[in-house]
Formats: C-alpha cells, sequence, structure tokens
C-alpha cells in the first residue's frame, strides 16, 4: 500500500495549498480572542502561551500529574494495553472549543493549529529515529458516520504528521465494523464497553511498532481496544497520539452530554 494517501475525495486541505492561499489574502487571526495571529499562525503568541499543555503527565497514560511520572499508580496497579499516550493537551479551554469546530465544523485552521501542536511535542521525542513507530494508523469512523461528517478527523491529524516524520499511515489498519453510539450520550460504565468488537484489522501486513492517531481520549476505551485487536494480529508495541487528554474529573462532565468523545 501506498504510504500516503492518495484517494483525493476524502483530504481536507490541512495544510495544502488552499492554507498557503487563504494566508496570502486573510492574514491569520487568532481563533481563541480575535487579535492578529503570531509568525502566520491562527493563534495570538499570548494565547498560544496559555494553551493547556499537558506536560505534567503519566507517560503511559497521558493523564494529567502534579508532575511528569513514567506510569501513574492506576497504570502499575492496571497497566494499559498502551505502551505510552502522547497528548499535547489537556482538554480544557480552549482545546475543547478548539477540537469540536475541528470535528464537526471542518474549522481548518483549528485542526491545523491541533496539528501543528502535536507535532511541536513530538518533535523531540522522535528524535530517536529507534523509538519512531513504523506507522500511524488514524482510529477509524464507521462508514456510515464517515458519509455524513465528510472526514475523518483522526486521518487528517494523521496525515502532516506522517510527512513530518517520514512514517507511513497505514489508514486501511483498522475498520470499524459496527457504529457505536455516541461516546456522549452513554454513561461511564457503557462508555468503557461500547467500543468491544467494534474494530477490525484490515487486510495489510502490520509493523511491530505502531501508533494510534485520535483527536481526543475520554476514558480510552476506544484507543484500548483498537490496541487490543492490532496486539492480536501481532503488533508487539502499540502507542497513542492524541490532541487531548480529559482529565479524569473532567470525565464525569463528558458523561453528563459534553461531546469529547462523541460522533464515532
Ligand atoms: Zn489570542
Ligand atoms: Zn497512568
Amino acid at each position: 500500500m501506498p504510504a500516503h494517501p492518495v484517494n483525493p475525495n476524502d483530504a481536507l486541505p490541512v495544510d495544502g495549498w488552499l492554507t498557503r492561499l487563504g494566508k496570502v489574502f486573510l492574514p491569520p487571526r487568532c481563533l481563541v480572542c480575535g487579535e492578529a495571529g503570531a509568525d502566520g499562525h491562527d493563534l495570538c503568541a499570548a494565547c498560544r502561551d496559555a494553551l493547556p499543555w499537558n506536560h505534567a503527565c503519566c507517560e503511559r497514560c497521558g493523564l494529567p500529574q502534579p508532575e511528569r511520572v513514567p506510569a501513574c499508580g492506576r497504570c502499575l496497579r492496571k497497566p494499559p494495553p498502551l505502551e505510552r499516550v502522547r497528548a499535547a493537551f489537556r482538554y480544557e479551554f480552549p482545546v475543547h472549543q478548539l477540537l469540536p469546530c475541528f470535528k464537526f465544523h471542518q474549522d481548518l485552521a483549528a485542526g491545523r493549529e491541533l496539528a501543528e501542536a502535536m507535532r511541536g511535542m513530538l518533535t523531540g521525542d522522535l528524535a530517536d529515529v529507534a523509538a519512531r513507530p513504523q506507522a500511524l494508523i488514524p482510529v477509524p469512523l464507521h462508514p456510515s458516520r464517515l458519509r455524513e461528517r465528510g472526514y475523518n478527523q483522526a486521518l487528517e491529524l494523521a496525515r502532516p504528521l506522517a510527512r513530518a516524520f517520514d512514517i507511513p499511515l497505514m489508514r486501511e489498519a483498522l475498520r470499524r465494523t459496527r457504529a457505536t453510539a455516541p461516546q456522549s450520550d452513554l454513561g461511564a460504565l457503557a462508555r468503557r464497553r461500547n467500543p468491544r468488537g467494534a474494530f477490525a484489522v484490515g487486510d495489510v501486513a502490520l509493523p511491530a511498532h505502531v501508533a494510534l492517531i485520535d483527536d481526543v481520549m475520554t476514558t480510552g476505551a476506544t484507543v484500548h481496544e483498537c490496541a487490543r485487536v492490532l496486539q492480536r494480529a501481532g503488533v508487539q508495541r502499540v502507542e497513542a497520539w492524541v490532541v487531548a487528554r480529559v482529565p479524569v474529573r473532567r470525565q464525569k462532565t463528558e458523561d453528563r452530554g459534553q461531546n469529547a468523545d462523541a460522533g464515532r
């Protein structure tokens, strides 16, 4: 399979020529405060600095912690199927507004800034080429949801990362075999159970080390299920790269109907 996707029908020009053209005619505005963007970005310097970066976290599950630790108490007690989680942000203001703009309303400027933040977060980590996964696998949408929305936000985040780090993008590696109820409609327990059996591996040769790409990780049920399916198919190391991790205290709010992980 090709290293990069070739089907133009579901390609969004997140970082393509339309974006560059737009920048020539429309000087960028900050997506948060509306002031002039800094250095060609759609964020001003002050709002960029104030973003809820997730530096202090558990490296295993990505949950925010008082300081950066290799594994938090939860992960030590019950090791998750993911080897590590890299989340650029905590799912808080203004990321909890920018992400839905990108996910549901085709806000390409928001998508571009969020993908760029992921690239920045990963650049130091991936300087050691041996530590790089051998493929990026976007968490798939069910075909019915893809038709509704017209694009898969996880794939659109994965494209620029695959290019930036020269890692093959395997968009056919996972398929969603069942449309799950929007996670926002479910309680915590149902949400954890919901993705069970919803994924299958595609007819492709899988490498030993892969990274799943998704926009937001709430309880982790979706990426954990993807990881289990890939491991059953022989993948040895699975990590997840996401834009934002929902802190535990916020997961309860999300369960009451905010749409962090909604609309699969
Ligand atoms: Zn601003
Ligand atoms: Zn942890």
